[in-house]
This record gives structure tokens, sequence and C-alpha cells, in this order.
């Protein structure tokens, strides 16, 4: 049963990695035209709500983790 226990934990690990690399890898940033100053054009990440503003095309990875303390 031991055997059982320990891939148990390996499973839950995996998945917790797995959906920690997807929080991040899912971000989506869709243009904003609306919201565009001049040449600062604005993205918004679907998947996290994140707003942006850049001038050299969308982030490229998630901002979100700016605005929380610590992880
Ligand atoms: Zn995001």
């Amino acid at each position: 049963m031991p055997l059982l226990f320990v891939f148990i934990i390996v499973v839950v690990i995996v998945a917790i990695y797995a959906r920690r690399n997807a929080a991040t890898r899912n971000c989506r940033w869709r243009q904003d035209r609306a919201g565009s100053k001049g040449a600062l054009m604005k993205y918004n990440c679907v998947t996290c709500g994140v707003e942006a503003f850049r001038a050299n095309g969308k982030p490229d990875r998630c901002l979100s983790k700016l605005n929380r303390p610590g992880l």
C-alpha cells in the first residue's frame, strides 16, 4: 500500500505544478484599440484580466503577479 500512497502524492504534486505552469502560459493578450493612447497600445489579458500598455507588442508574460504580494 505505501507505493500507492507515494503514487497519489506524486500525482498531486504534478497536478499542482502543471496548473501553476498553465496559469502563466494561458495568458492571452488581446489588443484593445479603444483603450490605446497614441503609440501606447492597450492590451488585456483574457485569462487574468490584467491591463498593460505597450508600444512594442504584447507583453511576453503574465503581469498579474506584479500586483500580488510574493508567492
Ligand atoms: Zn495573464
